[in-house]
């Protein structure tokens, strides 16, 4: 790890530290590196603050995944560029979009002053340092094959820890542009991943989350390690009250992991499983490595081996070639599986990507028609699923408040509830499913929530 430039001694005058606004996009992943920044800043002495307007240094950590979330970046330069009118402030593009575009980045807008990527934020500091002191056009772009960053990590909720266990992504699936940006997969020493879920544990947070772009393939560079069940199973003893992954890939999840599942009950019973098409044409074209087979034999195993285990899944409408006939075997594949919530997308081509060529583009009017008839299914197959749920009791570890100002939360399989009376996060209520939409459900708690009563670590 680097140290950090002494920024605060210029010409024996103490500068004020600089404040900095760090703004993110896209994945979870990417919360959580933006985490790992505000660590990495507070430990050298920055202030962070809330609000653009209040900062001397603007970082976006951005993403590339869809069109939209690129453009949304290109508005915020712009809303910085207007603000460097009235006074001095830098800004700084890190994260995926910087990593693939890089120098171009800087070329094309005059407001942005540098950019960093989605690995090595240690050196963030000296990079902000020397851009405050007149170095221009400044990048910093790591190998994006680089080992993982052990950087502080500011965690941003109270009940989730997240925690990284794989970097990157060695699949190509035709669509993504994640291995580009984010380099092959890299597993983390188990160790170090022991050492900070028990630094989780010990500041009390109830709920660990484990990140990676595919964490099936944990270990597949650490023949000496077995796997993401062994991983699983050593977390388990570490004593989390839940633990949380994401995200499962079909290909790769095995009944060894669902067995480990089944066995610790701290290991919430959801898995977040991107089918993205039913049709072995499309999946083959995507190049995901299954088939519409394969897939729901896995569905089906899940909820044979873990009862009551809530499957949510990823979905790409209108991808190149997708025919009505393949499209009705996406719909068909949402029906037999039965899936707890859908995040679905309409194809949005990648530059760089395999799929951004491919021929036979399917036009948007008909990409957007086939979203909402997901949508549509989707509600009714949830609003179905969450009223079985009626009656039954469910433990809640609360996460924050609704707007009308009752408390919502979690349930284990990852379902949200709100509560009909007001606790504080982090507790642990039970509750009895008095009512459901296709979003949420609704919980009478069973005992009056007493303030402050966290939930047990390491029990269940
Ligand atoms: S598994 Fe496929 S979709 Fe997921 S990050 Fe890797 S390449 Fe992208």
């Amino acid at each position: 790890m680097t140290d950090p430039l002494p920024f605060g001694i210029v010409g024996f005058e103490m500068e004020i530290p600089p404040r900095v606004y760090v703004e993110t996009w896209g994945c979870q992943m990417n919360l959580h590196q933006s985490e790992g920044i505000h660590g990495v800043l507070l430990r050298a002495g920055y202030t962070i603050v809330e609000r653009m307007g209040d900062a001397d240094v603007v970082l976006f950590n951005t993403c590339l995944v869809r069109q939209k979330a690129e453009e949304k970046v290109y508005g915020r330069i712009g809303a910085v560029h207007k603000l460097k009118d009235s006074r001095a402030i830098l800004l700084g593009i890190g994260g995926c979009l910087s990593q693939v575009k890089g120098r171009r980045l800087l070329e094309r807008f005059p407001a942005v002053d540098f950019v960093f990527g989605t690995s090595g934020h240690d050196s963030l500091p000296e990079l902000i340092n020397a851009a405050r002191h007149g170095d221009d056009g400044l990048s910093v772009l790591s190998p994006p094959d680089r080992e993982i960053d052990e950087i502080p990590h500011h965690r941003s909720r109270c009940n989730t820890a997240m925690i990284t266990i794989t970097e990157g992504c060695s699949n190509f699936c035709s669509y993504c542009i994640v291995p580009f940006a984010r380099g092959p997969m890299r597993s983390r020493p188990p160790e170090r991943i022991f050492s900070e879920i028990r630094q989780a544990v010990d500041a009390g947070h109830p709920e660990i989350l484990l990140l990676g772009q595919n964490v099936d393939s944990y270990g597949f560079d650490r023949p000496e390690f077995g796997g993401f069940p062994e991983l699983l199973e050593r977390i388990a003893a570490i004593g989390p009250y839940r633990i949380r992954f994401t995200s499962s890939h079909p290909r790769d999840i095995t009944p060894a992991v669902l067995e480990v599942i089944a066995a610790h009950p701290q290991i919430c019973n959801h898995i977040h499983l991107a089918c993205q098409s039913g049709s072995d044409r499309i999946l083959a074209s995507m190049n995901r490595g299954y088939t519409r087979k394969r897939f729901l034999e896995t569905v089906h195993a899940s909820r044979a081996i873990i009862p009551g285990i809530n499957l949510t899944t990823d979905l790409i409408v209108g991808f190149p070639g997708e025919t009505d006939d393949d499209f009705a075997d996406s719909l068909r594949l949402l029906e037999e599986a039965q899936f707890g919530s859908v995040f679905v997308a309409a194809f949005s081509p990648r530059p760089g990507t395999r799929a951004a060529t491919m021929p036979n583009p399917v036009p948007v009017d008909v990409r957007r028609r086939r979203l909402h008839q997901v949508l549509d299914l989707q509600r009714q197959i949830a609003i179905d699923a969450n009223r079985a749920l009626i009656g039954k009791s469910v433990d809640v570890l609360i996460e924050g408040t609704t707007k009308e100002g009752f408390s919502y939360g979690r349930c284990d399989d990852h379902r949200t509830v709100i509560l009909n009376q007001h606790g504080t996060v982090g507790q642990l209520v039970t509750a009895v499913v008095s009512g459901a939409t296709a979003a949420a459900l609704k919980g009478t708690a069973l005992a009056s929530i007493a303030a402050g009563a966290n939930a047990p670590k390491g029990t269940r």
